[in-house]
Order: C-alpha cells, then sequence, then structure tokens
C-alpha cells in the first residue's frame, strides 16, 4: 500500500498510523504532520552549533584545550624532576 499517494489523502501527512490507516494531519514543510517529522536533524548553523555546546558545557574541565594544557604541564613537571636528579 502507497501510503504517501491515496487521492484523498492528497497533502495529508500520510504517515502510517498503529491502527492501520493513515495519518491525516495536515504536514509541515518536511512532508509529515508535527507528530511524524523525524527526528532532529542537528544544528544548522554554526551558531546554533555554539548554542549547543554552551548549553551543555558545564565547567569546561575535559574539553580538548583543557586536557592538552594538563598533559603540557605534567611533562613539563616530569622533565623538571629530571633535571633535579641530575643536579
Ligand atoms: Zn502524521
Amino acid at each position: 500500500m502507497s501510503d504517501r499517494a491515496q487521492n484523498s489523502m492528497d497533502g495529508r501527512c500520510g504517515a502510517r498510523t498503529r491502527a492501520g490507516g493513515h495519518c491525516r494531519r495536515w504536514p509541515m514543510t518536511n512532508g509529515r504532520c508535527r507528530f511524524h517529522g523525524g527526528c532532529s536533524t542537528g544544528p544548522r548553523t554554526a551558531e546554533g552549533l555554539a548554542r549547543i555546546r554552551a548549553a551543555r558545557t558545564i565547567h569546561g574541565a575535559y574539553s580538548a584545550e583543557a586536557v592538552g594544557l594538563r598533559r603540557v604541564v605534567a611533562e613539563l613537571k616530569r622533565q623538571t624532576a629530571k633535571l633535579a636528579e641530575i643536579v
């Protein structure tokens, strides 16, 4: 059964329902209604991505930048300890 192309359903969402019929709601621009539009496709703009990052970042202690900085500091500490042994 072609669920998108029934004459009486023209222009409607047409998603298959659990009752065995087709959804008769009016669709959004993506062709499905607000209940059957599918998952989010993620941020569309760099600004949107930045907004999500800011919202999800609590303290940034595990960011690549912070982890890299701790790595550098640890390496410097190791080298300092080695130098102290030699002197
Ligand atoms: Zn629908």
